[in-house]
């Protein structure tokens, strides 16, 4: 069984019971829950990597803008397999090419899209113990 660290996000908060239904359906436990909200320090320091790219700005300004729901979930290849249900990045291209993936049902537009997953077990480590520094891993 491996971990990921799940983010709905600001835009998708209000939809969180159906999501984690979903999540729950699809086979994964919810190991911890915790609702928060970011601050711009915080969100900037979550998004480091992209630090310099044309979005950081906006992105961290959605990421700050409303509480988040993060979620340690656990499955058989968490990781892998849920980054294939949240589905592409940008909204607007998921809903074309992977109509039935979350992003696609519960996202906005190409940067506000309802949902994070890690995308390896090293990010995944770092990103549960950014959201629960006293989890044991
Ligand atoms: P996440 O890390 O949130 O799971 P991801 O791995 O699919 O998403 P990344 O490339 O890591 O995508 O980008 C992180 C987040 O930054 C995206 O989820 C999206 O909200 C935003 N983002 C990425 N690319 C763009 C872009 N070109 N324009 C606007 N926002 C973007």
């Amino acid at each position: 069984v491996e971990r990921t660290l799940a983010i709905i996000k600001p835009d998708a908060v209000h939809k969180a019971e159906e999501i984690e239904d979903i999540i729950l359906r699809s086979g994964f436990a919810i190991l911890q829950k915790r609702r928060v909200h970011l601050t711009p320090e915080q969100a900037s320091d979550f998004y480091a990597e992209h630090y310099g790219k044309l979005f950081f700005a906006s992105l961290v300004a959605y990421m700050s803008s409303g509480p988040v729901i993060a979620l340690v979930i656990a499955k058989d290849q968490a990781i892998s397999y849920w980054r294939e249900l949240i589905g592409p990045t940008n909204t607007i291209k998921a809903r074309q090419t992977h109509p039935d993936c979350l992003r696609a049902i519960y996202g906005t537009d190409d940067q506000r899209n309802a949902l994070h997953g890690s995308e390896s077990f090293t990010a995944s480590e770092r990103e549960i113990r950014f959201f629960f520094p006293d989890s044991i891993i």
